[in-house]
């Protein structure tokens, strides 16, 4: 049997036919990266180590040891230092495309790469993925919810007791959203019931991209959640306490 066909099985054999609970009794929430800009770690790692928290970093095969539009992205080193510190390296595809576009044979064989890479790098990824873009249409998402544990979108809210697992919502902190409060509104909620809230954002710079955030905004979002009582997990451990794995 193929390796593929193996973690498709073992994957599928995890895989939650249906959570119609959220059985915590405290709030959770998780700090993702997407694509893993360096300074995701490099600056984010520091500020969430002094939080106590660790993070999921999505990382795609294509931006390793790449520079793009002058955003430096993950090396080898970075990705298996992350590991090393308790952070969760978790799939992105290979070449970040827009996977209702891309065709479910070339998604597949994408994520496979990416597989192969990320392996081949001395990693150990986690069984848990984010769309690039957040981008998903009913094919992908039935393709990939087969595949991985989780996969993550980009349409915020939160997850609680109506959780899909096959996409999971999250909440940008991007610089290109943030406003006074931003942060605070979306915790605040989760004093009315316990949920599980993502935050995603990109790189980490006094200078952010659009898609980035700065040290202060990642440090705001970290002490709210602290303050609320929220325990700060990655994307995995909070799946595997759900399922009762953790
Ligand atoms: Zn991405």
């Amino acid at each position: 049997m193929s390796v593929l066909k193996r973690l498709s099985r073992k994957l599928a054999s995890h895989w939650p036919l249906g959570l119609a609970d959220f059985p915590l009794e405290r709030s959770i929430v998780s700090f993702t990266f997407d694509d893993f800009p360096r300074s995701a770690f490099t600056q984010g790692g520091p500020i969430l180590a002094r939080y106590g928290a660790r993070a999921t970093y999505y990382a795609s095969g294509c931006f390793c040891e790449r520079t793009i539009d002058g955003l430096d992205y993950y090396t080898a080193q970075d990705a298996l230092d992350a590991g090393r510190a308790g952070h969760e390296i978790a799939h992105h595809t290979f070449s970040h495309p827009h996977a209702p576009d891309h065709g479910a044979r070339a998604l597949l064989e994408d994520c496979a790469r990416n597989d192969v890479f990320l392996g081949d790098l001395g990693l150990r990824p986690s069984g848990h993925f984010a769309f690039p873009y957040g981008d998903a249409d009913l094919g992908a998402r039935r393709l990939l919810k087969r595949r991985y544990l989780t996969c993550r979108g980009t349409q915020a809210g939160l997850n609680g007791a109506r959780m899909d697992a096959g996409l999971l919502k999250a909440v940008s902190l991007e610089h290109r959203v943030w406003a006074p409060g931003h942060a605070s509104n979306w915790i605040g909620q989760l004093a009315q019931r316990p949920a599980w809230l993502i935050f995603y954002t990109h790189d980490i710079s006094d200078k952010p991209s659009l898609y980035g955030s700065t040290p202060t905004q990642l440090e705001e979002a970290l002490d709210l959640a602290r303050t609320a009582g929220c325990d700060i997990l990655p994307v995995g451990e909070v799946f595997g306490r759900i399922r009762g794995t953790a």
